[in-house]
């Protein structure tokens, strides 16, 4: 609780004490007689009902007169107002009851409520501001052999840091000495630790659990993992899933309506000659108190808040409750297959030159022409290369997406990709009869031979195809630029129903609005990439989901859903998260609407008080409030 709270909490308290003093005295002590005649008994219990009543409520009384100075009249604070001083001036009445209780208490549980509100809110900020967490605050830079603390933002690229124990990285950069474990917990819910050493790169928002390291800085802080991700936390609550943006429109309908219901009950009946005043007054103010739309207002927001604190607890970012929405209702998951279903770590698995090349001369020359590429071909071709690749000898390297690469190495123009690149180039190549991806080598115009490489599937891909299948997914489709027959392997092996093989980046696209325009019109489709090369289609498919995206700025900026880490099973377990988020928002609106309906006739008729009116409505919105809070718990996804 903040100190505010806790100042609220006391002064509803001591309100709260005194109401039941006063209703006490008013019922026990013989006021009547004491003060010889009944009005005068009225006019001091409404003297002391009167103290409470401020106490709890001076604040609500003074931002409902300032709301009206600003014109915007229709808000909470307004109905209660004039609700409860309505309740108070039925006192003018002296045939009726008198009503100075229920005003009282009705200012005193709209504040419970209130600050319940307040506390719900601040918890589960703090689930998010717990992520939040992961901002450095400084970063220990190494000048002239001392150390200084820096504010990360001043931290210049290609500084060096001195990252201790049971400290965050502050910035991305790559290990230049040392060795340690870290804890990428925060990131990506992973709860294993991390082996680094010498030469790997390291992540801004980890946590440094054992060696010292040095690193030197690769990005700026602002460019760095951490401060992209805050900036995409930050940035989701403003992209609001239809569903809440109903309620806000809805809830500025709602209350001038009810209002105006309340003045016509208030005035017409009477007016017609069907009752007391005092009776069709009380039943009008009643109206009001219940047509206080907070549970609806607070908990909707709430709930997707919630969700979305839960998911990136997951190491699951969702850049907006709409995409929360929307991943609710996927039907169809299509996958890129390298990096994404399969590990993108090729092993090769043989080399095929021509009658008169050297196998280590083909490897040497395929390996520097993928220097410069990251495409996981590219990284596993340099790993399989056992010598040391020279920069000095490329003097251009381009990346042909979805073909391979051409490069000039030794002043000899090499092309590395598949047949597609080969036919482009006019290249001759011939075709090889082992089931893998096939990387052709052309050394000036001259075929080289090939590499066969072979990538594996995730352990998890499997179950997670399964999983998604389980959940409703009706369809899990594969696209690949890689041949038909690897794709299909892969696809048999993991139960995929649909595979698109020897796609180029623009193929990939197409098919998927291809499957866009058979989606019907509820179910949305869900593409799942690693960002390398497939960003076009992150940004077509209903909802772009990157994975592996610790370190890949291109995957954070084209997806809607991040996934820190390159387990494919995150995905059933963001569609799981986002069906269970709606759930709730559902179940809220559905609860919160009922209640009100059914009190609303009840007040019309008459059978409704104020004292139901106000238990009606701060109880539905605790128990709106709970439900949503539900949507932040991720336990049963951890396992
Ligand atoms: P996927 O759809 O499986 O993710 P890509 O679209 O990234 O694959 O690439 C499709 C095909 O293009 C690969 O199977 C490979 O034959 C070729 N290719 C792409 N990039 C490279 C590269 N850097 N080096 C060699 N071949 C490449
Ligand atoms: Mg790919």
């Amino acid at each position: 609780m903040t100190r505010k709270q806790k100042r609220w909490l006391v002064r509803i308290v001591v309100a709260l004490v005194l109401f039941a003093a006063v209703f006490a005295i008013t019922e026990i002590l013989p006021l009547d007689s004491w003060f010889g005649s009944r009005t005068a008994a009225i006019w001091f219990e409404f003297a002391l009902f009167l103290v409470p009543y401020l106490i709890a409520g001076y604040d609500v009384l003074l931002k409902a007169a300032r709301n009206i100075g600003n014109g915007q009249v229709f808000d909470e604070n307004f109905l209660m107002s004039v609700a409860t001083i309505g309740a108070f001036a039925m006192v003018a009445f002296p045939d009726a009851d008198p009503h100075m209780a229920e005003g009282a208490a009705v200012m005193l549980f709209y504040q419970v409520g209130e600050l319940f509100q307040s506390y719900a809110v601040g918890k589960s900020r703090k689930s998010i501001s717990e992520l939040m967490d992961i901002a450095p605050e400084y970063a220990n830079v190494e000048i002239d052999g001392a150390i200084e603390e820096v504010d990360p933002d001043e931290v210049e690229t290609g500084s060096v840091l001195v990252v201790k124990p049971g400290e965050r990285i502050p910035i991305d950069g790559t290990i230049i000495e040392g060795s340690s474990q870290l804890d990428t917990a925060a990131l990506t819910g992973e709860s294993m630790p991390r082996l680094v050493e010498k030469g790997d790169d390291v992540i801004s928002g980890c946590v440094n659990l054992n060696g010292v390291i040095r690193i030197i800085t690769t990005k700026p802080y602002g460019d760095s993992t951490v401060a992209r991700i805050l900036e995409l936390v930050e940035n989701a609550a403003e992209k609001k899933a239809r569903t809440e943006n109903f309620i806000t429109r809805f809830a500025h309908f709602y209350t001038p309506i009810v209002t105006a219901a309340a003045l016509l009950i208030a005035i017409i009946p009477p007016l017609l000659g069907m009752g007391a005043w005092s009776d069709w007054v009380m039943r009008g103010l009643t109206f009001l108190v219940v047509s206080c739309p907070c549970a609806l207002v607070i908990s909707v927001p709430l709930s997707f808040f919630g969700g979305i604190g839960g998911a990136s607890k997951l190491g699951i970012l969702v850049k907006g409750s709409n995409y929360l929405e929307t991943l609710s209702k996927v039907d169809t998951v299509v996958f890129d297959k390298t990096g994404t279903l399969t590990s993108g770590s090729f092993k090769v698995i043989a080399i095929h030159p021509e009658a008169d090349i050297d196998a280590d001369y083909l490897l040497s020359y395929a390996a520097h022409a993928e220097a410069y590429s990251n495409h996981p071909i590219a990284v596993s071709l340099r790993e399989a290369y056992a010598g040391e690749i020279e920069e000095k000898q490329i003097a251009e390297a381009k990346e042909e997406s979805g073909h391979g690469v051409r490069a000039l190495v030794n002043e000899k123009v090499v092309l590395v990709g598949n047949d597609k690149l080969m036919a482009l180039h006019n290249a001759s190549y011939h075709d090889c009869d082992l089931t893998g991806t096939i990387l052709h080598v052309c050394i000036d115009g001259a075929y080289a031979g090939h590499i066969v490489i072979a990538d594996v599937v995730k352990d998890d891909a499997e179950q997670t195809i399964r999983d998604l299948h389980l959940a409703g997914v009706a369809r899990c489709v594969m696209l690949t630029g890689d041949r038909q027959d690897v794709a299909e392997a892969v696809a048999e092996k993991l139960g995929i129903d649909e595979v698109h093989a020897q796609l180029l980046p623009e193929g990939k696209v197409r098919a998927v609005e291809t499957l866009l325009s058979s989606e019907t019109t509820d179910g949305k489709l869900a593409f799942v990439g690693d960002g390398i090369n497939d960003a076009p289609v992150l940004t077509r498919a209903d909802v772009g989901i990157a994975m592996g995206a610790m370190g890949s700025d291109a995957a954070i900026e084209a997806a809607d859903v991040v996934l820190m880490d390159d387990k494919p099973s995150n995905i059933s377990k963001a569609i799981r998260l986002a069906r269970t988020t709606m759930r709730i928002v559902w179940q809220n609106i559905v609860f919160a609407l009922a209640v009100k309906i059914i009190i609303l006739l009840l007040a019309a008729v008459g059978i409704a008080n104020m004292w139901l009116a106000v238990f009606g409505d701060v109880g539905v919105a605790v128990l709106a409030i709970l439900n949503a809070m539900r949507a932040m718990s991720v336990r049963k996804y951890r396992k």
